[in-house]
């Protein structure tokens, strides 16, 4: 097992261990907010036909650069409808946006440009079209076989858009995993109880499921453990046989109580690493039991925020097969001072100055037990270990609670 590694090393660590779980297919309306598994093709041209992109006529530009400004009107051409085709070379027919071009025609004059006659319609003299106008021809956005999305993608919009245009009824999708969490500590009441002036309101379960959900991960179970062992271990079984991943809150610090690492330990699971240098969160394990990777957080509520942005939720992902988000920047708005040889983990409020920078404005905690300073924060920078000043204007790397 590894111990004290740096921030670095631990999310190496992390992300080289956690496997990646097996795809599986789900009706199409079942897949938003999953991360896709496979390439989308083109399954047709796009668009697939020549389509007018006005109201107007559709004609043969020849017979209007020849001199013709009156055309007989055919027939409408109109959307769901199979072209039809221009019987001579100086007839037209109305058309609708998006509508298919009758055979024969290469242009569309739209009706601003045109007026009324005797079975037909004119177009205005000073009005000059251009070959080819107003035609969103096929092809001319991807030809068919052409690759719309590849796979890791998270499926939203405009995913849903390609998916569905292209006919992929049933995409290969990453699992969405069953989540537990157990939050441990002999301290914690729920809501339907009143706390003793010594007992704490168990938080740590509600905030980390929300985070998780935010992130897309929906099936969340939650369960208390006290800190007594044989109840813990009863606990962490149930948790692990419906579950795909665990995630622990408390008890993994060097207190006489803190049961969590020797309780999963004898249970079967594979310890990997104890304590990250960084605060908050320095006393993080994490194992694998079996096929299942296991976090034991610390408890305080900042650290198991914290810890589960920064380590938990991109393991997460890996495992769905997203890959790994291009880190994100925001330059600090004030000096921030940390002594400790330590990764620091500051809270910040994002905004952006009128030049479109990002701006992180420094919100640190009083403690890692200190949440209510999280109150109106967007993530944390994280400042390295082998600097104690961080001077206003200076470029800090940031996580997003939600991004
Ligand atoms: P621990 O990591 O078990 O030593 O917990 C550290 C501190 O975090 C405890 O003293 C509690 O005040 C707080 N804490 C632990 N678990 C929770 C929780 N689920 N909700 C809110 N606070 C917690
Ligand atoms: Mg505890």
């Amino acid at each position: 097992m590894q111990t004290e590694l740096t921030v670095a090393q631990a999310e190496r660590l992390i992300r080289e261990t956690v496997p990646t779980w097996p795809a599986e297919t789900v009706a199409l309306d079942a897949a938003a907010g999953r991360v896709l598994r496979q390439n989308v093709l083109a399954e047709r041209d796009l668009p697939p036909y020549d389509r007018a992109t006005m109201d107007g006529i559709a004609m043969r530009w020849r017979a209007w650069s020849a001199g013709q400004r009156e055309f007989p009107l055919e027939g409408m051409q109109s959307a769901g409808q199979a072209p039809g085709a221009l019987s001579n070379a100086g007839a037209a027919w109305r058309i609708a946006t998006g509508a298919p071009l009758p055979r024969g025609a290469d242009t569309v004059v739209p009706v601003e440009r045109l007026s009324e006659t005797n079975g037909g319609v004119r177009v205005d003299d000073d009005y000059r079209p251009k070959r080819g106008q107003f035609i969103h021809t096929q092809g001319s956005d991807r030809r068919a076989g052409a690759l719309l999305l590849k796979e890791g993608q998270r499926i939203g919009g405009v995913e849903m858009a390609l998916l569905s245009a292209n006919g992929v009824a049933r995409p290969r999708v990453a699992p969405d995993p069953r989540i537990a969490l157990v939050s441990t500590g002999d301290e914690l009441v729920g809501l339907d109880s009143r706390p003793e002036s010594w007992q704490v309101r168990s938080s740590n379960g509600p905030a980390m499921s929300a985070l998780l959900a935010r992130r897309g991960f929906g099936r969340v179970t939650a369960a208390h453990a006290p800190d007594e062992p044989e109840a813990l271990a009863e606990r962490i079984r149930t948790a692990l046989s419906g579950s795909d991943a665990l995630i622990l809150s408390g008890g993994v610090s060097k207190g006489a109580k803190d049961y969590v690492p020797g309780v999963l330990t004898e249970l079967g699971a594979r310890p990997l690493l104890h304590r990250i240098r960084q605060r908050p969160g320095f006393p993080l394990w994490f194992g694998m039991h079996g096929e299942k990777p296991v976090f034991g957080l610390p408890g305080n509520p900042v650290s198991s925020l914290v810890c589960l942005r920064r380590y938990v939720i991109p393991a997460l992902e890996k495992a769905q097969g997203a890959p790994s988000p291009a880190p994100e920047h925001a330059t600090l708005t004030k000096d921030a001072t940390f002594k400790p040889s330590l990764t620091w983990f500051l809270p910040v409020r994002l905004a952006t100055d009128s030049d479109g920078r990002l701006l992180a404005h420094p919100r640190p905690t009083n403690t890692s037990g200190d949440f209510a300073s999280l109150a109106r924060t967007d993530g944390f920078a994280q400042l390295p270990a082998h600097r104690s000043r961080f001077p206003s204007g200076r470029p800090v790397r940031i996580f997003r609670w939600n991004g």
